[in-house]
């Protein structure tokens, strides 16, 4: 079983980092704990004109973006 950790969409922000996605992971906690880390990450580090946030799913957990960002 494995875990995956995505975004909904790859904002210039994203690409620009060194982030790559999807990430895959042995656990959900390991999984759920990546995903919150980067969405904290991604909003302290990048253009702050946007939110992330994580939406669990059963095996997956997607990163949305609430705000559009401006480097897209
Ligand atoms: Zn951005």
């Amino acid at each position: 079983m494995s875990f995956v950790v995505d975004v909904e969409k790859q904002c210039g922000c994203i690409k620009k980092s060194n982030y790559t996605f999807p990430k895959t992971f042995d656990s959900r906690e390991k999984a759920e704990y990546e995903a919150l880390e980067l969405a904290n990450k991604m909003n302290a580090e990048f253009c702050k004109k946007h939110r992330f946030y994580v939406n669990k799913e059963d095996d997956k957990f997607t990163i949305m973006v609430e705000l559009a960002c401006p480097n897209a």
